[in-house]
């Protein structure tokens, strides 16, 4: 699969040793297979990639497994080598990772990254020709003020500053709204709509102040936020929602491949 339409990401966050990643995943794929053979539907299945994002002790171990999902890491750092005590160069996530989650909120919030590193991390990845998944949202705080839109505009500004057209078309956008992250209380299908069919305008708009004009290639832009079986299929129902980058709900088998069901229902349509 070239560019997928849909992208289904299950971010582990600090869960899952070595042993039950693989078993997590071995398992996964079982399922997927049977679903592709008893299934009259084939053509959806090329369109939607499913990512397992695993702590970096699981990536080598679930890489070699790996046939039906993608692999991505959590992180990288912005320098190759050095005194970096603790963390993880681009060259030793080359050939096992395929996609990286660059500024998640609890990255941002709870280690301090700024938009700085963050914008250095995603010119790292893009150099090490990883697909890096930038996240951006708001807190409580700001939606409620009504500064949504402009929290996410100023983050989309300077994590993108210096990209060329092509680097941003690599990109993948998770709008994650930090009220609903890990919560229970995800946006609103209407509410994921409206701050994608933004962040589809701020793109397109970038790109074309880059003398950009084809925009039949812009980057997917997922919803992430308490998303379950429950909720999934009338929020990747939406337009501009192009996949889901889940938490909690990814730790389960069943609660995952649910979703994954979700989005070929979706994609057949
Ligand atoms: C996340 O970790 O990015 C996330 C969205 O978590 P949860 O699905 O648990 O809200």
């Amino acid at each position: 699969m070239t560019t997928p339409s849909y992208i289904i990401a299950g971010n582990w966050k600090m869960n899952k040793t070595p042993q039950e990643s693989i078993d997590f995943i071995s398992a996964l794929q079982e399922k997927l297979i049977l679903n592709h053979k008893t299934s009259k539907d084939s053509a959806s299945f090329n369109t939607v990639e499913v990512l397992i994002i695993s702590p970096f002790t699981s990536l080598y171990p679930v890489k070699s497994i790996s046939s039906q999902v993608k692999i991505g890491a959590q992180n990288l750092f912005y320098e190759e080598k050095g005194a970096y005590t603790g963390e993880i160069s681009p060259l030793m996530l080359k050939g096992i990772a395929d996609y990286v989650l660059i500024g998640h909120s609890e990255r941002r919030q709870i280690f301090k990254e700024d938009d700085i590193s963050i914008n250095k991390k995603i010119k790292t990845a893009l150099k090490h020709e990883f697909n890096p998944i930038l996240c951006v949202g708001e807190t409580l705080e700001e939606r409620e003020s009504g500064n949504t839109f402009s929290k996410i505009e100023n983050q989309l500004t300077a994590d993108l500053d210096g990209l060329t057209v092509q680097e941003i078309q690599k990109l993948v956008i998770a709008y994650e709204p930090i009220w609903a992250i890990g919560t229970g209380k995800n946006a609103t299908p209407d509410q994921a709509q409206e701050v994608h069919e933004f962040i589809g305008n701020f793109l397109i708009e970038k790109l074309n102040s880059k003398n950009f004009s084809d925009n039949s290639k812009t980057p997917l832009i997922l919803y992430g936020g308490s998303v379950t079986p429950q909720n999934s299929f009338d929020l990747l129902s939406k337009k501009n929602i192009k996949g889901v980058l889940v938490g909690g709900s990814s730790l389960k088998i069943d609660d995952f491949f649910d979703i994954i069901m979700n989005c070929y229902k979706v994609a057949m349509d």
